[in-house]
């Protein structure tokens, strides 16, 4: 199933990765899958995204007790990201492969800047036959600013490099209608062409063992791809060739949309972390369906923390969340002209500013 994709980013969960019984590399698994890599490698382009560092570091700071304090998981992460990065080394070695390791922060994919910096520093990668083993930066990030998972960092990096595959290994081979753990009636979905209410219900009663996502992360992670020209592939890592023998009988595969918008717009569309919102009325919201901009005359509440440059949401007064938008105005010029006509802004705020407040090019429509 996986023969025709050329640029796939593979994505392991630390329930593959790591064995739960001793909470150490699973190597045999490991050993399988990197066999799977090198023939792939051949044709297609690959990046791997692997979890574990936190689990692994873990189990050698301190035997078999549970971590609770940040500081404490973050230094168990660089204990075990350098495990990991070992073994990712000598496995693919065996192969003639090389591997670089790629530690990205939420501030990588969300800043555009930085964004655009790590896509030329992976594009470069790939171009030179590397495959770049990915995982969250976890002994800087903190809460706050965080993936958390490493679904959702899996698709941001898809959306950076262009690929048109990203697979989510995990410890079950796709989305059920119902937890499958409880009930035996529940049923493999093969295929998904757009994710509703319904879907998004389905991923609510399943998660996993070790890992932070889950099955609802993995359902972000897949409508992140969806809207780049990405398919998403969930399957169960635990098969003797775990990338090879994908089939529609051991996967959920969600197609991507025939027509995705720009690459500015994508990237907004997808970001995860909002720095605040605007409420806007019927006239504004009718407005920018149309295609307009928004200006500050239909905005009727504003809040959150933000920056001229920063991401937010934008909601109807009566519905929910119908766009997102790059703000040309912080959160104290906003509040001063909202409700106001665009040609006061310059009497109100004692200088000449944008007519809108966001501009139709930085904004998104997503209902
Ligand atoms: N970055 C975390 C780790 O390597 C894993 C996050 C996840 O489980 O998705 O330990």
């Amino acid at each position: 199933m996986i023969n025709n994709y050329k640029k796939i980013v593979i994505k392991i969960g630390s329930s593959s990765i790591i064995n739960s019984r001793n909470k150490k590399i699973n190597s045999k698994w490991m050993e399988v899958f990197c066999k799977d890599v090198a023939k792939i490698h051949k044709n297609s382009k690959i990046v791997i995204v692997c979890s574990g560092a936190i689990a692994l570091g873990s189990n050698l700071i301190k035997k078999n007790k549970s971590l609770r304090k940040l500081e404490d998981k973050q230094a168990a992460a660089s204990v075990g990201q350098i495990e990991l990065a070992h073994q990712w080394r000598q496995n693919l070695k065996k192969y003639k492969i090389n591997v670089a390791q790629v530690l990205l922060t939420l501030e990588d994919s969300e800043v555009r800047r930085r964004y655009l910096n790590a896509r030329k520093t992976m594009n470069s990668l790939l171009a030179n036959e590397i495959i770049p083993v990915i995982n969250e930066n976890d002994t800087v990030a903190t809460e706050e600013i965080k993936y958390g998972d490493n679904d959702r960092l899996a698709a941001r990096v898809s959306q950076m490099i262009d690929a048109d595959l990203l697979i989510l290994l995990s410890d079950i081979d796709g989305l059920y209608d119902k937890n499958p753990v409880k009930y035996k009636s529940a049923k493999k979905i093969n295929e998904v062409f757009k994710i509703n209410k319904s879907i998004e219900s389905m991923a609510n009663s399943q998660t996993s063992s070790l890992g932070s996502g889950g099955m609802v992360t993995k359902i972000w992670a897949a409508k992140i791809c969806m809207n780049n020209g990405c398919n998403t592939i969930i399957t169960n890592s635990n098969k003797s060739k775990p990338l090879i023998s994908i089939s529609n009988e051991n996967s959920t595969i969600f197609h991507a949309i025939k027509n995705p918008s720009s690459s500015r717009k994508q990237w907004l569309l997808n970001h995860l972390h909002e720095s605040g919102f605007i409420k806007i009325d019927e006239g504004a919201y009718k407005a920018i369906l149309n295609n307009k901009s928004l200006l500050p005359a239909g905005v009727i509440e504003i809040g959150g923390k933000f920056n001229r440059g920063d991401i937010i949401s934008v909601y109807h007064a009566k519905k929910e969340k119908v766009a997102i938008g790059i703000s040309a105005y912080d959160i104290n010029e906003a509040k001063k002209i909202i409700g106001k006509k665009s040609k006061e802004i310059s009497i109100i705020l004692g200088y000449e500013g944008r007519d809108e407040i966001i501009h139709k090019d930085d904004l998104v429509i997503t209902v």
